[in-house]
């Protein structure tokens, strides 16, 4: 009797169970910033304001019908104790009552959480979907330094706990403030000296409260920890890295030892954490059972001074217990409120990091309106340093995940690149590895942005384009692509999802790759990838290829493949460059003679600068660092 619905009988008391969620944060003295509800509404919960609101009259039904049962109840027992005429007939309405109020309750109760389960579901569909495009907008160098792991895992919780921000625990507050106000409000109508005598326990009531929850806080806090110190215990001695240094190093039994403290804590706490929330509970019950002794015995007298009815006095009792139990369930509402915020504010501090590289206001498409592109790379004076945690809301999303990051700017990478790339020429880059060629290429797709001088595309400055029309002018092999765990086709359709078969089987005859396709389990069909079926470095390349030749751009950067090739992949792979090379200015940061020979100019890098320019032939008459590369690298790497 008098148990919510949407309490779930005493929700938000039990460890474990509300009082602090498992494996989410609880905040400790954490301040959440002014304004996060009116955001909350504004940019989420505001489409739902309808149901929101039929959810909230539902709660309130259903809340008022929860008491609704002690006032027909108090009809019977008048009914009994001072039979009258008419006595039969008022027992048999007020049964039949308490039979229509509880399938009421039920009724409203299913449509309750109906409509609960529909918004939280909606909500979390908006959040995902805001989150997935925030965050794949996000530029490069975020992917670079965020785990993804964490990152997911993140996201997810947020989610999860956001969601129920907005149902569960909104939901419950509701439900419990309308009851205890319906309760109250029918013990007034019955005795309010009787009442106000019931309420002076309660400061008492909410002080012991609040002291016994505080510490079961603590202690799941504490468990939460130790927990995780024994997670990390585990995972740093299982892994095979970590197995062998043990081996190798260790004593078993100290390991044992170590491994034994924080498990012989998580112990104690999980029995000291029972023993106080049983105490929470104890509490609470003694306190209900003295509201209702009081009642009786106070109640009871002033039946028989002739003050009160003995059904008012039984009405008041049942009554009593539905207002303690929703109060004591308030009492922690704060710490739940604040816990399931700030979910929101973790949301919105993703969603409120920038998006530096993004379509500047007023950007223009390249190749104007006919989408005509010439082709023309100009880099002017580029300067470049990686983006550092300078940068601070990104910093600060790191350092949630335990990353504390070094906040000085980079050293420069790039200084004083200047080139000129004409329509349809190849330009080869060359030089020692970790000379800037790769930093150089991811300039031109605006992988990251120069910190001086500008690349401009026929023109215009990179960064005054719009990012599509960007993307679809640049297409880039590198020398390991990614491919998506799914099939052939669908992989290859990414670059542009409107080909047909017969484009796709034409890109890949000219990628020299549709043989190999076809020799595959379930050829276009076969999935690939990660987990799928594994193909060499070459057919990967020439996979590459063959997307890029789908999407067909303007200029082509590519990344030839270092790695050593049998003869025949070697002769596809040349054959299927020259395909995709032709009518395109092309930036190639060569490995091999056979590209830089053919290349219109090449461009020797080191240490972030431009060191010697030329054809090949002008290059090995001048002694320097080409000459020496070839003669260590490329005369080596054709053989
Ligand atoms: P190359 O392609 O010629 O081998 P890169 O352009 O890859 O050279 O690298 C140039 C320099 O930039 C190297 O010193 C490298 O360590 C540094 N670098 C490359 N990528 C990053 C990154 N994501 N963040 C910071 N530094 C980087």
């Amino acid at each position: 009797m008098g148990m919510h619905p949407v309490m779930g009988g005493g929700r938000g008391m039990l460890p474990g169970t509300g009082l602090v969620r498992r494996g989410q944060e609880v905040p400790e003295g954490k301040k959440l910033p002014k304004g996060l509800v009116g955001r909350v509404w504004r940019e989420f919960a505001r489409p739902y304001r309808l149901r929101l609101f039929l959810l909230l009259g539902a709660i309130a039904a259903t809340s008022v019908l929860t008491v609704l049962p002690a006032r027909l109840i108090e009809v019977i027992v008048d009914a009994i104790s001072q039979p009258a005429p008419g006595a039969a007939t008022a027992i048999n309405l007020a049964a039949l009552g308490l039979i229509g109020v509880a399938l009421a309750a039920g009724g409203f109760s299913l449509w309750q959480r109906y409509l609960s389960a529909w918004i939280g579901e909606e909500l979390i569909f908006d959040l995902r979907r805001a989150l997935f495009d925030h965050v794949q907008r996000m530029p490069l160098a975020f992917f670079t330094r965020t785990q993804t792991g964490a990152l997911i895992s993140r996201l997810n919780n947020d989610v999860i706990g956001a969601q129920r921000a907005l149902t569960g625990t909104f939901g419950t507050l509701a439900a419990n403030v309308v009851q205890v106000v319906a309760a109250v409000g029918l013990m007034v109508s019955i005795s309010w000296l009787l009442t106000l005598i019931v309420l002076s326990v309660l400061p008492l009531f909410v002080f012991l409260a609040k002291g016994v929850g505080r510490r079961l806080q603590e202690l799941t806090r504490e468990g939460m920890q130790l927990n995780a110190e024994m997670n990390t215990v585990m995972t740093e001695r299982f892994n095979v890295a970590g197995a062998a240094v043990a081996k190798l190093f260790g004593r078993p039994a100290d390991e044992v030892e170590e491994f034994s403290r924080s498990a012989r804590g998580v112990a104690d706490v999980g029995v000291r954490s029972a023993v106080v929330g049983r105490l929470f509970f104890t509490i609470l019950s003694l306190l209900a059972a003295a509201g209702t002794a009081v009642v009786y015995w106070l109640g009871g007298r002033f039946a028989l001074d002739g003050s009160m009815s003995a059904g008012q006095v039984v009405a008041f009792g049942v009554l009593v217990t539905q207002a303690y139990q929703p109060l004591s369930a308030l009492t922690n509402a704060p710490v739940e409120v604040l816990t399931a915020l700030v979910s929101f504010d973790r949301v919105f501090e993703i969603l409120d990091l920038p998006h530096p590289i993004a379509d500047r206001p007023g950007a223009v498409r390249l190749g104007g309106e006919d989408g005509r592109v010439r082709g023309e790379v100009v880099f002017d004076d580029v300067t470049f340093a990686y983006p550092s945690a300078a940068d601070s809301s990104l910093a600060s999303l790191e350092r949630g995940f335990g990353e504390v990051l070094d906040a000085t700017t980079g050293p420069p990478v790039l200084r004083g690149v200047s080139f000129v790339a004409e329509p349809g020429q190849t330009v080869a880059l060359v030089g020692p590895s970790g000379a800037g060629k790769t930093t150089i290429c991811n300039l031109v797709p605006r992988l990251y942005d120069v910190t001086g001088g500008a690349v401009r595309i026929d023109g215009i400055d990179v960064r005054d384009l719009t990012l599509e029309s960007l993307t679809a002018a640049v297409g880039v092999v590198t020398q390991d692509p990614h491919l998506f765990h799914d099939t052939v086709r669908a992989n290859l359709r990414y670059a542009r999802p409107s080909a047909t078969d017969e484009e796709i089987i034409a890109a890949c005859r000219a990628a020299q790759i549709h043989d190999v396709i076809m020799a595959l389990p379930d050829g276009y069909d076969t999935i690939v990838g990660e987990r799928g079926y594994r193909l060499s470095g070459g057919e990967k390349q020439r996979l590459s290829i063959a997307r890029v030749l789908l999407k067909d751009p303007a200029i082509i950067v590519l990344d030839e493949a270092t790695a050593h090739l049998d003869s025949e992949s070697e002769a596809a792979v040349q054959q299927a460059l020259r395909t995709a090379l032709a009518g395109r200015t092309s930036l190639v940061i060569a490995h091999r003679l056979s590209t830089i020979a053919g290349a219109d100019q090449i461009l020797v890098v080191d240490g972030g600068r431009i060191v010697q320019r030329g054809t090949h032939d002008e290059l090995i008459r001048a002694e320097g660092l080409y000459a020496d590369l070839y003669r260590t690298q490329f005369a080596r790497a054709t053989t």
